[in-house]
């Protein structure tokens, strides 16, 4: 069994990368691949960049060309809901991309035209697994639930309140709902943890800088449990 392992930011696969017996580097796509032993297990781990496209183009070449089996995509969100806070951790069970918008034709917004889903479940096992990780962990408190992704940092109390109204999300971010798109389209078991890095809110990008560290922190050391395990 392969695990792909994507991260947005380096900052994100920074602590993970220096544990990784890297077998195997290429660049792929103006991405760097690293092949090789992680916590036991083999891994490609990669960063791909900011965004739904990145983030598609780094999920097909792990499916096509390195034979993942599974996907586990880590990194920081905005937290969405008032009971969530910088720190705490948010395994998705679903993803949904809320920038994709064709209700002029009566469409849902975040329905891909033409698609047979609407939202893109993460697969239970992988969730049971981090949860479990999470729970074994005093420290971090999480939350299962719906993650949403878009183009977009989103700053603005009044879109974070639309998009729990609209989604029911309990998180936000920029490339989950992408990946989660093409392990669907391939039949790839895939799950999302995102440590929440800012509340969304006006000023998240303040919060941001200060709490991105400790998200990574918290997120690597629920991924490195849930390897383990594996
Ligand atoms: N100039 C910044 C841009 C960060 S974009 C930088 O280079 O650091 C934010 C990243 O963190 C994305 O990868 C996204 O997935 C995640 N993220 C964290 N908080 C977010 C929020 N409030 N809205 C959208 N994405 C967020």
């Amino acid at each position: 069994m392969t695990l792909g392992i994507i991260g947005a930011m380096s900052e994100e696969l920074e602590i993970l990368l220096k544990d990784m017996i890297v077998e195997e580097k290429n660049t792929k796509a103006n991405m760097v691949f690293h092949k090789g032993r992680l916590w036991g297990k083999n891994v490609v781990a990669v960063v791909c960049g900011i965004g739904k496209v990145n983030a598609a183009i780094c999920t097909q070449i792990l499916i096509s060309e390195y034979r993942i089996d599974k996907i586990i995509n880590v990194g920081v969100a905005g937290g969405i809901g008032t009971h969530i806070y910088p720190g705490n951790v948010v395994i998705g069970n679903s993803l949904v991309q809320h920038d994709m918008d064709t209700s002029a034709f009566g469409d849902k917004i975040g329905q891909i035209p033409r698609l047979d889903t609407y939202d893109f479940k993460c697969d239970a096992e992988l969730v049971k697994l981090a949860k479990e990780a999470c729970d074994e962990n005093k420290d971090i408190n999480s939350f299962v639930g719906r993650i949403v992704t878009g183009d977009q940092f989103v700053a603005n109390v009044e879109k974070i309140r639309w998009l729990s109204y609209e989604f029911e999300a309990l998180a936000c971010e920029m490339e989950g709902g992408s990946i989660a798109h093409v392990c669907y389209l391939n039949s790839i078991p895939f799950v999302v943890i995102r440590s929440i890095s800012d509340n969304a809110n006006n000023g998240a990008h303040m919060d941001y800088q200060e709490f991105v560290p400790i998200g990574v922190k918290n997120s690597t050391c629920i991924l490195k449990s849930m390897i383990e395990k594996m």
